[in-house]
Order: C-alpha cells, then sequence, then structure tokens
C-alpha cells in the first residue's frame, strides 16, 4: 500500500526515446529490449487510471548540436525516428518531439503538463544516464516531482545505468522504484 503522500500526486508518465534508433539501431541499449514489456505494462495502467501518457521523442536535423558528439542519429527523414511497434502511442496519448537530451527543451512539455494538471514525472526509456537524465535535470528546475522506474529505463552500460541513478536520486531528490511498485501506486488512482 503507497503512503499517502504518494497518492496526493498527479502523474505523468514519460517515455523517453523509445525509438528504432535506440532499441535496434546504431545507438541502441543492449538492455533496451529488456525494459520494452515493462514499460508496455506500465502505459496500459497509466491508460487505464486515466493518467497521462507522454511520449518524447529524438527528431534530429544534421545541424543539431548534439550530432556533432554522436553522429546522425533518429534523423527526422529516416525510419529510425520512429517509435518502435510495441509502443506505438494509441488515441489520447501526446507524442512531442525533441532535438536534444532534455524531453523538456524547446518541446513545450512544461506547459503542457501543467494544462493537465500535472505535477509529478514517472520516467521510462533510454537513456539512463543522457536523455532520461537530462529531462529529469529539467523536471527539477520546472518544479516537478520525478520518479525514475528502475526497471523501466536503461543505458549503455551497467556503470552509466548505475551512477545516474544515483544521481537521480542524491542531486535531483528523485524517487527511485520498481515497476511492480509503481503498478500498485497506479492501481490506487481513481479512473475519473
Ligand atoms: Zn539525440
Amino acid at each position: 500500500m503507497p503512503a499517502d503522500w504518494v497518492l496526493a500526486l498527479k502523474p505523468a508518465i514519460l517515455i523517453i526515446d523509445m525509438l528504432k534508433e535506440f532499441v535496434y539501431g546504431r545507438l541502441k541499449s543492449p538492455a533496451a529490449l529488456e525494459i520494452v514489456p515493462v514499460i508496455k505494462t506500465l502505459v496500459a495502467k497509466a491508460r487505464e487510471r486515466g493518467i497521462p501518457v507522454v511520449y518524447l521523442a529524438d527528431r534530429h536535423y544534421a545541424f543539431d548540436r548534439e550530432i556533432r558528439i554522436w553522429g546522425l542519429h533518429a534523423s527526422h527523414d529516416s525510419e529510425e525516428s520512429s517509435l518502435i511497434d510495441d509502443l506505438k502511442p494509441e488515441r489520447g496519448d501526446i507524442v512531442l518531439y525533441k532535438r536534444s537530451y532534455s524531453g523538456f527543451r524547446d518541446t513545450g512539455l512544461s506547459g503542457l503538463l501543467r494544462d493537465l494538471g500535472v505535477d509529478t514525472v514517472i520516467l521510462t526509456g533510454i537513456h539512463t544516464h543522457i536523455c532520461v537524465l537530462h529531462t529529469a535535470i529539467d523536471a527539477f528546475y520546472e518544479r516537478f516531482n520525478i520518479i525514475i522506474v528502475k526497471d523501466a529505463v536503461a543505458a549503455f552500460s551497467r556503470e552509466d545505468h548505475d551512477y545516474a541513478l544515483q544521481y537521480m536520486e542524491r542531486v535531483l531528490g528523485a524517487v527511485l522504484k520498481e515497476h511492480r511498485e509503481v503498478l500498485s501506486i497506479l492501481d490506487q488512482f481513481s479512473t475519473n
């Protein structure tokens, strides 16, 4: 049974960069495939409980700053920039496109979440130490509570994954939870 403070929250679930490029492509994370079914379960539960589902997706142009570091990836005109078939948005879900690490940067996410009455973001997706971390940092500055689903985020290596989780917990005050715990929390929310 979750603590009362959890039930006072107004959460949204964010799915970060579950694109073909990062799950099957050049910048794939070895653990990406393992988190797909976990995220699928969380998204289904969120929809069932009327909790907003927001996809954040890299969609780059060749002149984007980040391309200097990683090379061209998730190019706007490529198949690799599409969301994977297993995590396709459904009616009522929201998709925002981004040109840098953070899901908040130049996407309108902050205003959108406030319009929805959201005060807490539940983060899932890839990579733990890059786009998940940067989205968490901006969530902190934008005054959102942060929950990271530990087994629904993945990175290139265990070290990258672990240090980012620890950083988000210690420095950003993020709450780290396993997906089963988050499922039972979401179950407590009324559907209206
Ligand atoms: Zn990128």
